[in-house]
């Protein structure tokens, strides 16, 4: 075996560590002994000489060093095959596997590592240098495990360039349209690995659509920043009798067009392509209505830097909602912002019910979905909220 480089952290670090977060800052290493590469994998000790784990190093990131293990074992193509089978075996236990999310990261023990199924389409990210350095090892387990007809590549995401990494897209394995029909929950939904977001489709939303059964009936719902238009398609399945699609993007709303043809729902779905906020507040000013109201949107918040500015922009979009749905009608409002936390989210959603004058009843409040496990060792790893609220006049 090849001699592995040390890193020695600096004192108490190894806490956090040992409890079972992987990432460790450029501040929290006290030396490096020998030369060190991009990618290397390296071992890490504490600061009285234990070792705590093994990882792969990038000089050029603040991450410094993220643990791949925490014991003196080869990182190979067993290594990848094991950790994938877990996270293939946990998915088999909890969700429908059809299509959902495989591999979650460092949630799933493979940081940087994401792998989406969608039928018979497998779509990978590598997001750091680290785990780049492996894609064609890890290609070949998902190839043997997996047998898909395919499998793309969907590195064309900013944070790559953190790690000086290229933008890239386009089939790894296998030589296939990029475009599938996958179902979910009861509804059908066109995925198109290629252009679609991130890669390709937001499986993170699947149990919250799915929660939407029971509070939709008979409704007239408005489903603002509606992209592939899967919340309006499972409202109209779960009873809505009309549903307003808005997006600020038209090449969205061609897809949620798509999507509500596949369904036999055209005659029911109405869209709007327009900016939510001032959406928002045009329907106020009109006295528009509705029975229930869903918020999507990208995540204001792509930093902690800009935190101020998105907690602002949450409040009024909630606020607006708030206004124009009917009393005892329901609020479906998320967050995809991981600086965001729920506690905080919640105290938004608190605060614009006063400024509404409302008074919210909490139905629900969730998560993403369960192929996106959360840990309490990184907290990172939690990111997307959904509060599910009945909104009330006061009495
Ligand atoms: N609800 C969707 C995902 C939403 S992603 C689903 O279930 O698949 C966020 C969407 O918000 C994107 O499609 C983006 O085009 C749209 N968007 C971003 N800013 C917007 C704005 N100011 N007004 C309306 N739509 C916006």
């Amino acid at each position: 075996m090849k001699e592995i480089k040390k890193v020695i952290l600096k004192k108490g670090v190894h806490t956090k560590i040992v409890r079972g977060n992987p990432w460790i800052y450029d501040n929290e290493i006290s030396k490096i002994l020998g030369e060190i590469n991009p990618g290397d994998i390296v071992d890490v000790y504490d600061n009285s000489n234990s070792f705590i784990g093994r990882g792969y190093i990038n000089p050029n990131s603040k991450i410094r060093v993220r643990i791949l293990t925490r014991k003196e074992e080869e990182i190979d193509k067993d290594f990848f095959r094991e950790r994938i089978i877990r996270a293939w075996e946990y998915r088999k236990k909890l969700v429908e596997t059809s299509s959902c999310r495989v591999v979650f990261a460092e949630s799933d023990f493979l940081p940087g590592l994401i792998v989406d199924k969608f039928e018979d389409i497998l779509v990978i990210q590598t997001l750091t240098l680290g785990i780049d350095k492996f894609k064609d090892l890890i290609v070949e387990v998902l190839d043997e495990i997996f047998e898909p007809r395919g499998i793309y590549e969907r590195n064309d995401v900013p944070v790559r360039e953190i790690e000086d990494l290229p933008q890239i897209k386009g089939p790894i394995k296998g030589d296939f349209e990029p475009k599938v029909i996958i179902n979910e929950n009861e509804v059908k939904i066109l995925v198109d690995v290629e252009n679609g977001q991130k890669t390709g489709y937001f499986l993170d939303q699947r149990e919250n659509r799915r929660a939407l059964k029971g509070l939709v009936d008979d409704a007239e719902v408005l489903d603002v920043f509606c992209y592939t238009g899967s919340f309006s398609i499972h409202a109209l399945k779960y009873g809505a009798k009309r549903v307003l699609a808005v997006d600020s993007s038209n090449t969205a709303l061609e897809i949620a067009k798509e999507n509500a043809k596949l369904n036999g729902f055209l005659d029911r779905i109405e869209f709007i392509e327009e900016n939510a906020f001032d959406l928002l507040k045009n329907f106020h000013k009109e006295g528009r209505s509705f029975d229930v109201v869903i918020l999507d949107p990208p995540a204001f918040a792509k930093s902690q830097r800009n935190l101020d500015n998105a907690l602002r922009g949450y409040k009024e979009i909630n606020l607006r909602a708030m206004k124009i749905i009917r009393e005892g009608g329901f609020l479906i409002t998320c967050s995809c912002s991981q600086h965001v936390s729920p506690e905080i989210f919640q105290k938004v959603i608190e605060s614009a019910s006063y400024d509404a004058n409302r008074i919210l009843r909490l139905v629900e409040f969730r998560y993403q979905a369960k192929d996106h496990p959360i840990l309490f060792s990184y907290p990172e790893s939690l990111y997307l909220k959904c509060g599910i609220y009945q909104v009330l006049k006061k009495l």
